[in-house]
């Protein structure tokens, strides 16, 4: 496919995302994302890539459709692409709505990361950056975890002297104590999401510029625990306890949270509890989702291409507010690891052949 690079919709720490434009117009082609960054700094792309490649297809992860290579005003770029989700990250809604979410939406939300974590779990991996910016909304209200950059082998060794991986605000005890990076960490970082969808505000109820060490040390070392938001149902509160278990053995797994009841479905919970669940929706902010069709699953199930806004990413606040984050760019695995994941044949990988017609056009 010939492409050219279209609006700008986010920025991270290792790359920019664009909207794919087909130079020649292909209706039947996905709306596409690329991600791009120079081939010097691509370590994390392409882990990013070969974890994708490696998990296959889960409704609720961002999927990936192949990479290529450009060289532009100079310098070579190396581009990833990627399912366009057309609203956004959960954390620009969040802040469009003022941190108000409706507990069923976030309820929603976290149910869909939480199937999307069961799946990475069960096939031997982890996330390790599970937070608002990464995970992406569609207009239909469906939700997919991205952002694989810093994703790893759960259970592989971390090397010795490295940087944290992710953001420190959604850290694990266990991560600022000593560099452990097993499949509960997601799960830790999701109830800090959670309660952030909530609230609209990080779960540690840290200023900004508040010193980073110190906030390891409290996350790590102290008995306190993330602020549990009062409004919150109780089922809400009891599933948060869940997450936030300071030993990672005993902290609720992805497979049993699912079974928790604040995840039993809307239906359910209305044959459940009548009355209590009119009370939540009608005294719950708005939320509204235009209900055009369902999530695509394949190339087919797209719409036609559309002009899309640009628009910018909002970042955590240590992003925004600290001159730290680059000191906390997360850590990238080594190529010479001794498990690398593209020495794993599965059956189940996906077909990359999509990307070997492409042109890159510059
Ligand atoms: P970081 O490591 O800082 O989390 P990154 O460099 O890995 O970031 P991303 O987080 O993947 O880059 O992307 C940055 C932002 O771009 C996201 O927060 C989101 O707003 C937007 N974005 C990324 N991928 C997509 C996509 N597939 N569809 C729509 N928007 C996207």
């Amino acid at each position: 496919m010939e492409w050219v690079r279209g609006d700008t919709i986010g920025c991270g720490s290792f790359g920019t995302v664009n909207l794919v434009v087909p130079r020649n117009g292909f209706p039947n082609h996905p709306l596409m994302a690329v991600k791009s960054c120079e081939t010097i700094r691509s370590v994390s792309l392409k882990n990013e890539r070969e974890v994708l490649e490696y998990l296959g297809f889960c409704p609720q992860i961002i999927r990936c459709f192949g990479d290529d290579y450009t060289v532009e005003n100079g310098h070579k770029f190396y581009n990833l692409f990627l399912e366009y989700a057309n609203k956004g990250s959960l954390a620009d809604h969040v802040k469009k709505n003022g941190g108000n979410l409706m507990e069923s939406d976030v309820r929603r939300y976290v149910r869909s990361v939480l199937k999307g974590l069961r799946f990475v779990h069960a096939k031997g991996f982890v996330h390790c950056d599970i937070k608002l910016q990464n995970i992406l909304l569609f207009c239909n209200g469906d939700v997919k975890i991205a952002d694989f950059g810093l994703a790893k082998r759960n259970g592989e060794e971390e090397q010795r002297g490295m940087e944290i991986r992710g953001t420190p605000l959604n850290i694990a005890p266990e991560s600022a104590n000593g560099s452990d990076y097993d499949s509960p960490v997601d799960i830790w970082a999701l109830g800090c999401a959670m309660v952030e969808m909530f609230t609209g505000k990080p779960a540690w109820n840290f200023k900004p510029g508040t010193n980073v060490a110190a906030l390891l040390i409290q996350i790590g070392a102290s008995d306190e625990l993330p602020g549990i938001p009062q409004d919150l149902s109780q089922e809400g509160k009891d599933f948060l306890g869940k997450c936030f278990v300071k030993d990672p053995k005993k902290r609720w797994t992805a497979e049993m949270l699912l079974d928790h009841p604040f995840m039993a479905d809307d239906e359910e919970k209305m044959a459940m509890n009548p009355i209590q669940q009119e009370e939540e929706e009608s005294t719950s902010p708005s939320c509204y989702f235009e209900k055009i069709s369902e999530s695509p699953r394949c190339h087919f199930d797209f719409p036609d291409w559309v002009s899309t806004q640009s628009t910018a990413s909002s970042q955590s606040i240590f992003q925004e507010n600290s001159k730290i984050r680059p000191s906390f760019s997360s850590h990238i695995p080594s190529l010479s690891d001794p498990n690398p994941i593209h020495r794993l044949a599965c059956d189940e990988a996906p077909n990359w052949s999509v990307s070997d017609s492409w042109i890159t056009v510059r």
